[in-house]
């Protein structure tokens, strides 16, 4: 017989209402039975038993073993978190929702049940909700309506060894939280700690370095569960490759045409590799012999939706080879079942802050080498279910030199210093230029409504200020498009006449802002006047991404939503007034301005940068005596991209603008 212990036991289950009473489809049978073969639920009642007897537990496991999708579950089968949800943090929002989903379907559940999530700009769970996957930028949000996380009994900050700055400052507020609700011995009569709803923190690692995070939490202890790891053997490149891209593709067909059966995972830095690798592979699939077995190609990355990632967990149909194109998604918060063979081009996209000038440098993603530490675990994904290999597109030598791991975010990146130490830096200074937070560093009444929006400050500071400027429908649109993971206007370098022809009917002599909104307003008339099909011609003749409208459209939907509980009228629309919308724009970019000089540049007001505008702006050729900009990009020049022409004298009007200049 099968041993209760390990097993899930339905029955103790709260809130499934009996969905499976009696009959258990075979389905769920299976899945029953995979759930008992990981190798974590061997060790589910000493991890149980550690877990109640503990606050902080550091749990310590390889990829693939279940500590993502199963701990949750035996801990809500325990009963440990009878008072609050059980918060599983993900540093991906595509890892968040898709484990939710697996998660649901292994609890019998539709998502959004006892099983939801929340990642930004998407949200499902109820009242209902017992288990809540979510990023690690939604929980740190929630800090701000919550300080002390009161909804949840357990906290899970998974995948800590990825150091994001999101986990860290998580990990880092969850100590003092634990303070303030767990009851400590010395604490006992003194009616400090509420005791009545302690928390639990779960910290868990794929790597070795978890001595760290146990010192943290006073030498938490650190439990560790075996994964399953067959031998896999490595093939380094005999010589550097200059085009990964290429060298994936032969290494692919060599493997597809020379080696057994078994699924290839490939690992590329961003979605353009991917996405142009994928084009490539199908393009050659097509032309092998008849006699050669089928290609099937899946990606996934942080920006694709839910349903295109969860095709790679699909079951390979027969004589078939599955080729998974992904970003480090696919290292360790993910494990897609089936791989026998990784190509790994030894990059992957890094957050880099580029501390450039005295008024505040900024966030750039730039390819880079990887470490050793990913370089194994991404020849880990080869020797999940039996033996496997892997090729590395980098030479021995290359591999000898990787760094062993990388800095944690928190070094890196902008907001470090500033939030950490609450002292000195250009987060700071962006809050207060923003009016988000006062001369004390007090958060203001419109810091308050901000901090609700699910948005950077800049724009949550625009959205804010529309209402003064009675444009707060356009403000969204515009707001929106700016927010989804993809940009809306496509560049395509072979086609630029014809890109450059396509966007002039959108061209707004205002500036870039404007462009996106006329854009949105043509949109919205051919949704209302044809189908699917037209649309999607539509944007492809005009050069604009369709998924970025899509995505927009539902930002756009939760961002109304917001203004309503924060009593901004969203219906409110500027009309033909574009001056109201550049000037509510300038109120949340007024730190990224910039005004003309004698040669023709632009130098920052806020500080020495010199910048011209992108060539791919409505503004290129334009002087203005001042601008305004979404972002800089870094290549060999220091490039504004977004950018709208303001007066120059709209600055004077900004308060905090006015204190500064003092
Ligand atoms: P860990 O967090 O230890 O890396 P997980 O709990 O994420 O492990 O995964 C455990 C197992 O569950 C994996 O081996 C994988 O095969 C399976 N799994 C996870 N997500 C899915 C999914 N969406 N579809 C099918 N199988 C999945
Ligand atoms: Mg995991």
């Amino acid at each position: 017989g099968v041993s209760d212990e390990a097993g899930p036991s339905r029955q103790s289950i709260p809130h499934t209402n009996g969905m499976n009473s009696g009959s258990i489809s075979a389905k769920a049978k299976v899945i029953q039975e995979q759930r008992r073969r990981l190798p974590i639920a061997q060790g589910r009642d000493a991890l149980i038993d550690e877990i109640r007897s503990h606050d902080v537990t550091v749990l310590l496991g390889e990829t693939g073993s279940g500590k993502t999708t199963q701990v949750p579950q035996y801990i809500l089968e325990s009963g440990i978190a009878r008072n609050g949800m059980i918060a599983v943090t993900q540093p991906r929002r595509v890892a968040a929702t898709s484990l939710a989903q697996r998660v649901a379907l292994e609890q019998s559940v539709p998502v959004g049940s006892l099983v939801g999530y929340a990642v930004r700009f998407d949200e499902k769970h109820s009242s209902k909700t017992r288990i809540k996957y979510l990023t690690d930028g939604m929980i740190v949000r929630e800090l701000m309506s919550d300080p002390l996380l009161s909804n949840y009994s357990v906290v899970i900050v998974d995948e800590a060894h990825e150091r994001t700055l999101r986990t860290d400052l998580l990990i880092a507020n969850l100590k003092s939280i634990q303070k303030q609700r767990n009851p400590s011995p010395n604490d006992k009569g003194k009616g400090k700690a509420d005791s009545s709803n302690p928390l639990k923190i779960v910290i868990m690692s794929a790597t070795l370095d978890a001595e760290k995070f146990s010192k943290f939490y006073h030498n938490a202890k650190i439990i560790y569960v075996k994964g399953r790891q067959y031998p896999v053997k490595i093939y380094h490149s005999a010589e550097s490759q200059l085009d990964y891209a290429d060298a994936a593709m032969r290494t692919f067909f060599q493997i597809h045409t020379d080696q057994p059966p078994g699924d290839v995972l490939i690992f590329l830095p961003g979605q353009e590799d991917i996405e142009g690798l994928q084009k490539s592979i199908q393009l050659f699939a097509n032309q092998l012999p008849v006699d050669t077995p089928a290609v099937l190609t899946c990606t996934m990355f942080a920006a694709q939706d839910n349903s295109q990632n969860s095709k790679a967990f699909n079951q390979t149909p027969p004589n078939t080879r599955k080729c998974i194109l992904a970003t480090n998604i696919a290292e360790t918060s993910i494990t897609i079942p089936g791989i026998k063979y990784v190509i790994d081009s030894g990059k992957c996209k890094e957050k880099q802050y580029l501390a450039r000038s005295a008024g505040g440098g900024f966030d750039t993603l730039l390819t880079r080498d990887i470490t050793k530490s990913s370089a194994m675990q991404r020849t880990g994904r080869a020797g999940r279910e039996g033996m496997g290999v892997c090729f590395r597109l980098y030479t021995e030598e290359a591999y000898s030199n990787m760094a062993v791991s990388g800095d944690p975010e928190i070094l890196r990146c902008s907001l470090t210093s500033s939030i950490l130490n609450l002292k000195f830096a250009s987060a700071l200074k962006t809050l207060w230029l923003l009016g988000a937070i006062d001369n004390n560093q007090q958060l203001t009444p419109a810091g308050r409504k901000m901090a609700l929006f699910p948005l950077e400050p800049q724009y949550a500071c625009t959205v804010v200020a529309s209402k003064a400027f009675a444009c707060t429908s356009e403000i969204l649109d515009i707001v929106s498009i700016l927010s989804a993971s993809s940009k809306l206007f496509l560049d395509i370098t072979e086609q630029r006449e014809a890109v450059a022809e396509a966007r002039r009917k959108f061209r707004h002599p205002s500036g870039d802002h404007c462009t996106i909104l006329n854009a949105v307003k043509a949109y919205r008339e051919i949704t209302a006047s044809s189908n699917k099909h037209g649309r999607r011609e539509w944007c492809r003749k005009h050069f604009l991404n369709e998924r970025t409208f899509l995505e927009a459209r539902d930002i756009r939907e939760q961002l109304v939503v917001t203004c309503g509980r924060v009593g901004i009228d969203a219906t409110v629309s500027a009309k033909e007034n574009e001056d109201a919308i550049v000037k509510s724009m300038g109120h949340g970019l007024a730190g990224n301005s910039a005004f003309l000089q004698a040669d023709g540049t632009y130098k920052q007001t806020m500080g020495q940068t010199i910048i011209k505008v992108h060539p791919g702006s409505t503004l290129c050729d334009k002087k203005h005596p001042a601008i305004i900009y979404d972002e800089l990009v870094y290549t060999n020049q220091i490039y504004a991209r977004g950018v709208s022409a303001i007066p120059k004298g709209f600055f004077l009007s900004l308060s905090a603008f006015k204190q500064r200049k003092a």
